[in-house]
């Protein structure tokens, strides 16, 4: 492809784009292929002769489109967003053409320095302790997944703990609402699931400080070293608020390393107002959120902050003769291939840089306060129907709710749904009991895709079995 001819195609891509962002909201959100659907359409060889780009692009309609679930859709209530925005789209286009490879600061240093600095901005933006900055003995990088940053943060921990000569098991330790990220985090690291803790949480779902105490000291005293507490600020089943400012003393009696993992929730800290969510946050050792989750960033973006860069520097870092350079002699320079697992990085700072720019700060504040706003309006007409309760307290944009009528109804509640494409929402349990949950954070969810959203649970609620009928079918897939 020559340049003239990307200029062509790649208008033509933009064009797909833009027309994609317009229609997204009439097609069924949940993909509704069969297994195996795609791939029957796919030839068996691979082409050995080069085809039309519009050949591809056409094939994208064709084969592509009815495969997939529309995570951009307004009406996506399920699990937790990946919301995207036009700015982050042409970001990532971008970082796509330079085709740029930042394992150090050598590689490209716009690619570092836009990092560490749009970091420090969301330091600022997110009122996160000023012991997060580059300037200081902290720093910021961005890493591919929430998953990615917990496991650099508890080898960090585990490094930590060996090279001060902890002996004998070392343990770990979540709420048993924390992510599957955290589990996967204790077997990639090599520390067997068994020394993984789940601690109990309250009524509300939250951690219990004094019970992790508890947990702790009681492993000390056989023996074993406590490590790694993994506190969560908006659990992935009902956004509860693990109460760091009570975890952190109890980490700092052991030595343990405390990482909070806000991966969606986090977000909302950009509004004053919900700062309330990084209470006790000083004592973290490293948090994270993901960008790709509710700030307009499209996958894949996660924000991790460490208060000591050498601790996870140290566990992290090898230098072999091929990647030395006169920049990291100097000491100088960030080079982040020491900061997460992969040596190679992509320049996906660039994409963040154009959501905050151009959005700017008040911007997105109200868009996260219209999700919150609209969440809590659905909370209280489902508070309000005699049908349906509230599972878990709305604190921000996810609702947990469930019909009164048990697992069953709610099942089919939400088979019916999802099985007429008109909105996607998923369900966890809670207390054993199936639960609901919708979670609103698209980018392009209005208060109207909510009603609809609710009137169809409503409906689907009040008939009895068999398929839905409100509205007429979704166009398209
Ligand atoms: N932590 C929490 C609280 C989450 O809700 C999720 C995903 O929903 C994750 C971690 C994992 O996120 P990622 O896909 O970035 O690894």
């Amino acid at each position: 492809m020559t340049p003239e001819e990307f200029r062509r195609h790649g208008h033509a891509v933009v064009d797909w784009i833009a027309d994609y962002m317009r229609r997204v909201e009439d097609l069924p959100v949940l993909s509704r292929v069969v297994p195996g659907a795609i791939r029957a359409q796919l030839p068996e060889h691979p082409p050995a002769d080069g085809e039309p780009f519009e050949t591809i692009l056409a094939d994208v309609d064709r084969i592509i489109l009815p495969g997939i679930t529309h995570w951009q859709s307004p009406n996506f209530f399920a699990y937790f967003p990946a919301n995207s925005s036009g700015p982050a789209i042409l970001g990532e286009l971008l970082a796509a053409g330079l085709g740029v490879q930042g394992m150090l600061w050598a590689t490209s240093p716009s690619c570092t320095e836009l990092e560490t600095h749009v970091l420090d901005w969301l330091v600022e933006m997110l009122g996160l302790p000023g012991g997060f900055r580059s300037g200081t003995v902290g720093g910021g990088v961005i890493q591919d997944t929430a998953s990615s940053a917990v496991l650099c943060a508890l080898i960090a921990a585990r490094e930590r703990a060996v090279r001060g000569g902890a002996t004998g098991r070392l343990t770990a330790y979540a709420s048993s609402q924390a992510h599957s990220s955290v589990e996967k985090a204790i077997r990639i690291a090599g520390m067997g699931r068994e020394s993984l803790r789940l601690i109990d949480v309250d009524h509300a779902y939250a951690m219990r400080a004094d019970r992790l105490a508890d947990v702790m000291a009681a492993d000390r005293a056989a023996g074993h070293v406590p490590v790694f507490v993994c506190a969560t600020v908006g659990t992935t089943s009902s956004l509860a608020v693990d109460p760091v400012a009570a975890i952190g003393p109890v980490c700092r009696t052991h030595g343990a390393w405390l990482h909070v993992d806000a991966a969606m929730a986090g977000t909302a800290a950009l509004c004053p107002e919900f700062r309330f969510l990084h209470d006790g946050l000083e004592w973290a050792d490293s948090y994270c959120f993901n960008p790709h989750k509710w700030m307009f960033t499209n996958f894949d973006c996660s924000a991790f902050w460490v208060a000591d860069r050498a601790a996870l520097i140290d566990a992290l870092s090898i230098l072999p003769e091929y990647l030395r350079n006169r920049a990291t002699a100097t000491g100088a320079v960030i080079d982040y291939r020491d900061w997460h697992v992969q040596l190679g990085r992509r320049f996906r700072a660039l994409k963040l840089w154009f959501v905050i720019r151009s959005f700017g700060v008040r911007g997105l504040q109200e868009r996260i306060r219209a999700h919150v706003a609209l969440a809590q309006e659905l909370a209280r007409w489902i508070g309000e129907h005699p049908d349906f309760e509230l599972a878990a307290p709305a604190t921000l944009n996810l609702v947990c709710f469930r019909h009164r009528g048990g697992d069953e109804r709610n099942q089919d509640i939400m088979d019916r749904v999802n099985d007429s494409g008109h909105l996607f929402l998923t369900h966890t349990k809670l207390d054993g009991k199936l639960t609901l949950r919708l979670a609103v954070g698209q980018t392009g969810t209005e208060r109207r895709h909510v009603e609809a959203a609710w009137e169809e649970i409503r409906e689907s609620g009040t008939r009895g079995q068999g398929p839905g009928t409100r509205r007429s079918p979704s166009k398209g897939g």
